[in-house]
């Protein structure tokens, strides 16, 4: 059963430790696992929050249900996001950019764009207010996302549009936890597995390159020291 258990925002903390601090955690689970995972958490005294947090992004991604968990004492909060696919690596390549398309998985972190990310980089992959806000949010803490994937020679690596990516490929980064694990057995579960990272579309170009410049102003006003 593939099965992965990823920290959204937290992996990008690893990272870019300096970066930023995570407020939650975001696990995503297939629903086969997700009963034992959240009664897993309810043992460890979490509860599901009655009032639901408004609507966070995950675009068209295939969601089968997302639950919000919380525990006395505790000030993060955790989301559990219920994927309809057995690998929930489905609904990771959907993100708004390649900069959080890294994953902690029970043995090892995962980073599918290591030269872009680790250099803090992204390329967008959509445009809605939803991730606008986002994007400001990555841009704020000092990240840069571009529109596209440059200088580069299409299709002749894994950082291009037109590219069908493979977990299996050199250019994902892969840390195993143990020194007894290796490349192999940390993608065991979740291999083979592909995807086409998406591009945002013309007409919403215009729009997102206003709106960050926009709002970059204000978010270096806010960095003067006061
Ligand atoms: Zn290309």
């Amino acid at each position: 059963m593939a099965q992965i258990w990823n920290l959204l925002t937290s992996v990008l903390h690893i990272l870019h430790p300096e970066a930023f601090v995570p407020q939650d955690l975001d696990f995503y689970v297939p629903q086969s696992g997700a009963h034992e995972f959240k009664e897993a958490l309810h043992q460890r005294g979490y509860k599901e929050k009655e009032d639901q947090p408004k609507c966070r992004f995950y675009g068209d991604t295939p969601v089968a249900k997302v639950g919000h968990l919380y525990k006395v004492g505790i000030s993060g909060s955790i989301n559990l996001i219920i994927t309809c696919s057995p690998n929930p690596l489905s609904v990771i390549v959907k993100f708004h950019s390649t900069l959080v398309m890294n994953v902690i998985t029970s043995d090892g972190v995962l980073c599918l764009y290591p030269l872009l990310t680790l250099a803090g980089q992204g390329v967008m992959t959509r445009n809605t207010r939803g991730t606008r806000s986002c994007f400001l949010k990555y841009i704020f803490h000092g990240f840069t996302l571009k529109l596209q994937f440059t200088q580069h020679q299409c299709m002749s690596t894994a950082y291009c549009h037109s590219t069908m990516g493979s977990i299996d490929n050199p250019d994902v980064l892969v840390v195993p936890f143990t020194r007894r694990g290796s490349r192999e057995s940390t993608l065991d579960s979740f291999s083979p597995f592909h995807w086409q990272v998406g591009k945002v579309a013309e007409d919403e170009k215009a729009i997102i390159s206003l709106s960050i410049a926009d709002r970059c102003t204000s978010a270096e006003a806010a960095l003067v020291p006061r």
